[in-house]
């Protein structure tokens, strides 16, 4: 892990309450690289984590939503203003356990951290399907994106305002044809009931709250079949079979 100050390019409202940050290094041959960075903010003592939605050389590309003070503060934030962040952070999908199709199932920002894997997944000749599951159509981040790299891309909205009306487990419940490695990062309860309806052949993304988010302070402790992990370090994806939830 590294810490790193980025200039903001763009901080633009992409949907609902939820904006784009886009963010570039001093040095452009830096990798960012991990699951998720941790954001500092002027005036906030705790880091604020985000994934990794993109990433190239010495530029980032985050997704988030107006939350709670944090990201409210980010929000006023323009192009030209600096951010420190701590990256390289968290453990990311792993694209090699899927041998032919991958099943993407995302929750709301939870299709940020999904975004890359589906490009690997994509440039590795791998077939897809991506189930991405919003409130309504006001919140859908990420359609467009995710529909270029694969065509089987599924929109359900709560309202039935785009897509299928429904939760991303009514979908699945049609879904074919059959994938042998699924991915799934949204909210828990969303992803609990995903991991319960296909099983263990996967891997979810969890998302506790942090306090330092580098592995020192264990604040963000996951139950796992093998005892506490930092959601941090030892995550933030595990195993669908080692998660007790
Ligand atoms: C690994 C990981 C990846 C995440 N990726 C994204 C993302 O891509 N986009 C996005 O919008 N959100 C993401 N979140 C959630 C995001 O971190 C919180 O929404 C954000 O920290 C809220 O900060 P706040 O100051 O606005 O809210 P407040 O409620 O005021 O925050 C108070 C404290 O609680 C912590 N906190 C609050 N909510 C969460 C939460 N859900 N998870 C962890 N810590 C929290 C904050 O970091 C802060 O320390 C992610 C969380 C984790 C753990």
């Amino acid at each position: 892990m590294k810490t790193m100050d980025y200039t903001i390019l763009e901080n633009r409202c992409i949907a609902r309450q939820v904006f784009r940050l886009v963010l570039a290094a001093d040095t452009a041959d830096f990798e960012p690289g991990g699951e998720f960075v941790n954001l500092a903010l002027d005036g906030f003592f705790l880091r604020r984590p985000l994934s990794v939605c993109d990433s190239a050389p010495g530029r980032l590309t985050l997704l988030y939503k107006v939350a709670g003070e944090g990201t409210e503060a980010l929000r006023g934030m323009t192009p030209g203003m600096r951010l420190n962040l701590l990256t390289g952070l968290g453990k990311a999908f792993d694209a090699s356990r899927c041998e032919r199709r991958a099943l993407l199932v995302g929750g709301g920002l939870g299709a940020a951290p999904l975004y890359p894997l589906c490009r690997e997944l994509a440039a590795a000749g791998k077939e897809m399907t991506v189930v991405l599951g919003f409130g309504s159509a006001e919140d859908i981040v990420l359609e467009n994106e995710f529909r270029a790299l694969c065509p089987d891309t599924r929109i359900v909205t709560m309202d039935g305002s785009a897509g299928t009306a429904g939760l991303v487990t009514d979908a699945l419940k049609e879904l074919s044809p059959a994938f042998d490695f699924y991915y799934t990062c949204g909210p828990a309860v969303m992803m609990r009931a995903v991991c319960a309806q296909l099983g263990t052949n996967g891997q979810a993304s969890l998302e506790e709250r942090m306090g330092c988010g580098a592995g020192y302070c264990w604040c963000c402790t996951c139950k796992t079949t093998g005892g506490p992990r930092r959601t941090c370090t030892d995550g933030p994806v595990f195993d669908a079979d080692k998660i007790v939830w």
